[in-house]
């Protein structure tokens, strides 16, 4: 992909965006010159994958924009990733809140996390079961450093894009009863789902963060975390 089609297709996409949702910009495997296209055409908040590979891009751009973390964060990279990044998208347990409560600690900075949700209940798929949920939120009520601040969901690879309405439409319910539940309810404000094939279905039932790549960059050289 050239990088002047980058910038149109970020241009195109926060357009059609209605004013509540902000795009997430996922740019694993994406180098820094196109990244700086997607600011350029005005987009504010990345999503990656990899800490490592984040690092030397974060180092370069630096924060004039957000940084979610988006892949599956793995214990000894806890350190660095509560360095790098704004928020973490993808929390699944209690175990790893834990690591990253006493990293925070530590740093003495307020990482900002999203719980990740496997709305399609698949066992071999990384996030929390729909009817864990509440326990771990209870749990994390009593975190200094780790700041909840919403859910966030992959849902099912799926055929059409369509079939994945009820698993949007389920992480929605989690997040609306979240908002009512949660002793800082007021801090309960992001809800991450949809990606290129997906983000208007996720849009209509209730997405403020749109995890895109596909449709920014155009296809990945190499496919991976898929
Ligand atoms: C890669 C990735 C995306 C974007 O996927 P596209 O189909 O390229 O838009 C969204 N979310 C996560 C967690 C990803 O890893």
């Amino acid at each position: 992909m050239s990088v002047k089609m980058i910038k149109k297709n970020v241009k195109t996409i926060l357009k059609e965006l209605p004013k509540s949702a902000t795009l997430v910009a996922a740019s694993k495997t994406r180098n820094v010159e196109e990244i700086n296209q997607a600011i350029s055409a005005g987009a504010s908040v990345f999503g990656e994958n990899y800490v490592q590979e984040a690092k030397s891009k974060i180092e370069v751009i630096g924060h004039k924009v957000k940084w979610h973390f988006v892949g599956h964060l793995q214990r000894n990279k806890v350190k660095l990733a509560v360095k790098l990044f704004d928020l973490i998208e993808t929390l699944d347990s209690w175990a790893l809140a834990q690591v990253l409560e006493k990293e925070c600690q530590k740093q003495s900075k307020i990482i900002e996390v999203l719980i990740e949700v496997n709305s399609a209940e698949e066992p071999q798929k990384n996030g929390v079961m729909p009817q864990d949920v509440v326990d771990l939120v209870s749990k994390l009520e009593k975190c200094k450093f780790v700041k909840l601040k919403g859910l966030m969901t992959m849902g099912p690879l799926v055929d059409s894009p369509e079939k994945i309405r009820p698993f949007f439409k389920r992480t929605k319910e989690l997040y609306d009863k979240l908002k009512q539940s949660y002793l800082k309810k007021d801090e309960i404000v992001y809800l991450s789902m949809g990606m290129s094939d997906t983000y208007k279905i996720a849009v209509e039932e209730g997405a403020n963060l749109v995890r895109i790549g596909t449709k920014i960059f155009g296809q990945r050289k190499c496919q991976i975390n898929k």
